[in-house]
């Protein structure tokens, strides 16, 4: 059977996972047709990328690129600028892409499910800042969310021979696994030491600065027990993490029988971003695919919690709900920021978010506004202790 051929918005067109997607759509010319793309500032890459592949809509975060892109594209192409472009580009194409990293992610999440179309998900910043908002928009007639997010597509296909997903009662856990980062084994004295160079330095995936830091502190493993728990809508009790420094097994699902399911290739995020794009399809480029000719030796042990404290922070703010999943992401960034940018220790990250969530005070966040209220209230609490 063969694919009918979809239009795809790829927004975030110009980080790690933007250019992944595009090696993905090069060999799937007659599969998927790029219809729109947007970045934040890069505009000739922007133009470039456009240039390729035909594309006539672009969106940009500032007003003050409009005219340099101008001047770089053909003079029939659409330029919207800002969070109202992005919302826009998003309800443009069967399938919508959103590569953007963090929480300026949110218009484009919002605005696909709420126009029923598939959202390919790699910015899980805005689902667990928006999860109560999400579940609600999801059921939208038409709309779907797929995982792009390594861990969440393995339990996506390890879930596919389920009866019911995961509120099915056949179904005990989510196993994430966790390279556990540059850092796996440092101790206490040693990760104060820790530098930038050190933190950009992934064992096994090659990502985007704030992601790769995040992996470094694995917030970015908290991020994605809160990213599970809104995406299959399991409590964060049935989600474990087991560090497993060979990033081969990508997540397992373990059923009350005792059977454990297990998803493997070798790292490589071609593999989910095909699956998002061509599901119920398979395309057949075999990225990642493993030798069993050759020894390959798989291990698992326990995070150390002690360390890594963002672990246990993450599983704290997904018990209090409401708005903390969405602080504890806001405050991380704006940390994050400051680590990259050479203001902050990298081992004051985590300890200025855990600051940030002291604050919280209980919001069942019920709207958008809600959100973004307390989006701007984290972020705000954040840069006060950055500048103290
Ligand atoms: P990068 O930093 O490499 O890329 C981020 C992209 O977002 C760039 O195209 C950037 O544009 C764009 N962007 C930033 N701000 C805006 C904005 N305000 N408006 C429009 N576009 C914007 O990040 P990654 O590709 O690594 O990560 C993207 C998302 O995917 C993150 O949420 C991350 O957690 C998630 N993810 C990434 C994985 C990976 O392997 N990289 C794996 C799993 C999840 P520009 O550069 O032009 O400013
Ligand atoms: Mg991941």
């Amino acid at each position: 059977m063969s694919l009918t051929r979809r239009s795809v918005a790829l927004l975030g067109a110009t980080g790690s996972i933007g250019i992944q997607t595009l090696d993905v759509l090069r060999l799937e010319p007659d599969h998927f047709e790029l219809v729109a793309i947007a970045g934040g500032q890069r505009v000739t890459e922007l133009a470039a990328i456009a240039e390729e592949f035909h594309v006539r809509r672009i969106g940009i975060a500032n007003e003050s690129d409009r005219e340099p892109l101008a001047s770089l594209v053909a003079a029939d192409v659409e330029i919207v600028v800002g969070s109202t472009g992005l919302a826009e580009l998003a309800q443009c194409a069967d399938i919508v892409v959103n590569a953007v990293m963090g929480f300026a992610g949110l218009p484009v999440t919002m605005a696909a499910l709420l126009a029923g179309k598939r959202l390919a998900l790699a910015n899980k910043e805005s689902l667990i800042a928006a999860a109560p908002l999400v579940v609600a928009a999801r059921s939208t007639p038409g709309a779907t969310v797929l995982p792009i997010d390594s861990e969440h597509c393995a339990i996506h296909q390890c879930l596919a021979g389920s009866r019911a997903g995961v509120g099915h009662p056949d179904v005990r856990r989510l196993l994430l696994t966790a390279s556990g980062g540059p850092f796996r084994g440092w101790s206490h004295e040693r990760l104060a030491t820790a530098s930038k160079r050190d933190a950009l330095n992934h064992p096994t995936w090659s990502m985007g600065p704030k992601i790769t830091v995040d992996s470094s502190t694995l917030m970015n493993k908290g991020l994605e027990v809160l990213e599970a728990s809104a995406l299959f809508g399991i409590e964060v009790e049935r989600v474990d993490v087991v560090v497993h420094p060979q990033s081969i097994v990508h997540s397992m699902v373990e059923y009350v029988d005792g059977s454990v399911v297990a998803q493997l290739s070798r790292p490589d995020m071609r593999l989910p971003i095909a699956y998002c794009l061509g599901l119920p399809e398979r395309l057949h480029h075999g990225w990642g695919m493993l030798d069993f000719t050759q020894p390959l030796s798989l291990t698992f042990e326990a995070p150390d919690r002690e360390a890594f404290p963002a672990l246990d922070l993450a599983y704290g703010a997904a018990r209090r709900g409401g708005a903390a999943p969405a602080w504890l992401s806001a405050a991380n960034e704006v940390a994050v920021e400051a680590f990259l940018n050479g203001r902050l220790a990298w081992a004051q990250i985590v300890p200025t978010v855990a600051a940030v969530m002291d604050q919280y005070v209980d919001d069942p966040l019920h709207s958008l506004d809600d959100l973004l209220a307390n989006d701007a209230t984290a972020r705000r609490l954040t840069h006060g202790i950055l500048e103290k």
